[in-house]
Parts: C-alpha cells; sequence; structure tokens
C-alpha cells in the first residue's frame, strides 16, 4: 500500500476526538507489522469511551528516532461540500477530515519507514489519541516508559518545513461576584460588571508587562492574551450580581505560566479587597508548555539540510508540550498545511504527500543510519 492509498484508507475511520479509535488502532498496527514493525497496541477507556495507544519499533534495539502523530481528529463540523469520511481525490488534492492534520503526515511517516534501508538504530512509531482535547494519548505512552529515542519527529502539517519552538498554552475562567441591586441606587448593589471593567484594565497593565519580553523568532514577539467569552447581567435596572469572563494566554516558552496566574489571583484579591467584587473563583481549565530546540541543535541542522527549509517556530500547540518536560527533544515537521486544519474540506496534496515521503525517508536513513 502507497502513502496515498494508506491516507485513503485511513480518513474512512471516523476518529472524531469524541469517537472510538480502535479500528483505526488495529488496522495501522496490523500495517506496521506488515512492514516489520514490533508493535505493541494499548487500549484505555475515557468516559465510556475506547481508545487506544499503537506502538511499533523497527531495526536494531540501539535507539534512534520516533516518529509521532494523533489519530484524532477535531470534529467535523458543517461546511462540508464532500463527505468527511470518503477520501475524495480531485485536482492533485485527496480530501477528508484528519488528510492535513494528521493523518496525511502518518501516511508519509509510515511509508518512509517501509523504504528506509540501511538502520543501525531503530525507528519508532508512536501514534496516539485525543490530541485535540487534553493530550491524554500522548501522556499515557509516555507514562509507559516505551520510548527509547531522545529525539521526536512530530508530523503536524508544516509544509515541510521544520519546527523549534512553538509557544505555550492556557485557558482560564474568572468568575466575579456582587451583589444585585437595584439600578435607581446603584450603591444598593455591586456590580459584577463593573469589577470585570476593572479586572480588564489591570489584566492589560500585567499583559503589558510581561509583553516587554520579546523572542523575535515568534509572530507576535511577545506573549498573547484573549478575553474571548463575557457573561453577565439581566436586565437594564438591575445591578448585575455575576461576571463569567474565559480567556486565553500564549506565553512565550521559558515564560513560566505562574507569572500570569499569580499576577490574576493578585489583582482578584485587590478587587476583593477593595469591595470592588464580593467575592471571585479562579481556574485555570486547560494548559499546555511551549518548547524551544536550540536552533544550533545537530538533528534539527540535518532536518534543515534535508528539507532545504530554515527552521521556524508557531503559536500553536503540540504534543511536543508533553514531550519536552520529560527530556525528548522535538522537531515539528510534516507534509500540509496547518492552514487546511480544523476546517470544513480539510485537503493535503499529493505532491506534499510524496514529498513528506521522501523527507521522512531520507530523515530516517540519516539519524538511523551509519
Ligand atoms: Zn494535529
Amino acid at each position: 500500500m502507497n502513502e496515498i492509498e494508506l491516507l485513503r484508507r485511513m480518513i474512512g475511520f471516523n476518529t472524531e476526538s469524541k469517537e472510538s479509535n480502535i479500528a483505526l488502532s488495529e488496522f495501522l498496527t496490523q500495517e506496521l507489522k506488515k512492514i516489520g514493525f514490533r508493535t505493541e497496541m494499548t487500549e484505555y477507556e475515557l468516559e465510556g469511551v475506547k481508545k487506544a495507544n499503537v506502538y511499533g519499533i523497527k531495526g536494531p534495539d540501539n535507539p534512534g528516532i520516533v516518529l509521532s502523530g494523533h489519530m484524532d481528529t477535531v470534529p467535523a463540523t458543517g461546511g462540508w461540500t464532500a463527505n468527511p469520511f470518503s477520501a475524495e481525490t480531485k485536482a492533485g488534492r485527496i480530501y477528508g477530515l484528519g488528510a492535513a492534520d494528521m493523518k496525511g503526515p502518518i501516511a508519509a511517516m509510515i511509508t518512509a519507514a517501509e523504504q528506509a534501508g540501511g538502520l543501525e538504530k531503530s525507528v519508532e512509531i508512536a501514534l496516539t489519541f485525543n490530541e485535540e482535547t487534553h493530550f491524554e494519548g500522548v501522556k499515557k505512552i509516555l507514562d509507559s516508559g516505551v520510548l527509547k529515542g531522545d529525539y521526536v519527529i512530530l508530523g503536524e502539517p508544516t509544509q515541510l518545513q521544520p519546527v523549534r519552538a512553538s509557544k505555550g498554552f492556557a485557558s482560564a475562567v474568572v468568575e466575579l461576584y456582587g451583589t444585585a441591586g437595584h439600578s435607581s441606587n446603584p450603591k444598593s448593589g455591586i456590580s459584577a460588571i463593573g469589577a470585570s471593567q476593572v479586572f480588564m484594565n489591570y489584566l492589560e497593565g500585567l499583559f503589558n508587562r510581561i509583553k516587554c519580553k520579546e523572542n523575535p523568532d515568534f509572530q507576535p514577539p511577545y506573549a498573547t492574551f484573549n478575553i474571548g467569552k463575557i457573561q453577565s447581567g439581566t436586565a437594564v435596572n438591575l445591578v448585575p450580581d455575576y461576571c463569567k469572563l474565559e480567556m486565553e494566554f500564549r506565553p512565550l516558552p521559558g515564560q513560566p505560566q505562574d507569572l500570569i496566574t499569580e499576577g490574576i489571583l493578585k489583582i482578584l484579591d485587590t478587587l476583593k479587597d477593595f469591595k470592588t467584587c464580593r467575592d471571585y473563583k479562579f481556574e485555570i481549565t486547560d494548559s499546555a508548555q511551549g518548547f524551544e530546540l536550540e536552533a544550533d541543535d545537530k538533528v534539527l541542522q540535518k532536518a534543515i539540510d534535508i528539507t532545504g527549509k530554515d527552521a521556524s517556530t508557531v503559536s500553536y500547540c503540540t504534543e511536543a508540550s508533553c514531550y519536552t518536560p520529560v527530556g525528548k527533544k522535538c522537531i515539528v515537521l510534516g507534509p500540509g498545511s496547518i492552514e487546511q486544519a480544523h476546517k470544513p474540506d480539510e485537503y493535503i496534496e499529493i505532491s506534499q504527500m510524496q514529498k513528506g515521503v521522501e523527507i521522512y525517508r531520507r530523515a530516517i536513513e540519516r539519524l538511523c543510519g551509519k
């Protein structure tokens, strides 16, 4: 099976994060076995849904590189003009949910591992579940201790440009409590909307200080924040007693998340002390670290050489957030474009798939060969 047939078969399995990925895991385990991998498929149950990671190793026992990918996809939202699972091919593109993010890159990795010769070190493949939600799959595979190689190539779609760093991510919810009252006498209550206004001003100040640290490798070169959702109020003549703000932050790699959480807690304590609000709740709902590989890293240099493209950085999170804290070095590199990910009519160009196989094969041979 070549990379195109493999991808088309993979698209046929619905592996939206909320669905089971057992059938795709079984299929890929068989495919890896056929091309000489020793495999392990490990099953889990998460909120009543069966999930699996697939691990494979090929070649001598001497650790080489790990090729890593996630089998799950985001949900197929409205707007698809084709069936998201039918792998329709037209005008040099394969359409399907996960075509670029990242069933295409996985198919290219597997085909490259089949073609690569002269291995003196092992090639490992780590295929995970729930990357699009909370990284549970990669965390489990790391906990299992099965991975031997120190370098991980993550096949997210980067148009085959090596990516050596990404920003981190955190989302948070702030709930402000006031006291209800009538608008004819605003002092009879404590306005939670008023408190949110003061909170946002302080938050802006906090971020202006955090933004002073710049890293020119990123676009924009500083940490960002965004308040994406506010809920409050019931009527114009009532002082609102509750306001909920949902926000996200993207710190630079190496910028500790505590800098933000402690700063926010200090603001909220001040608001409470000065009775701008009656009380508050604060929760970090999700977070992932950024990562950064040194620009002169020897494996990165080889990746630059093989692809003929300079290393870049991205502002979205990948499983590198989980690999780097345990000492693995990561390069994100894959065919296809992130522009097509998480959108209706997702596709990958066949030419990118073919180039992807070629680049992965050369990377395996350079990093696991003599
Ligand atoms: Zn992805």
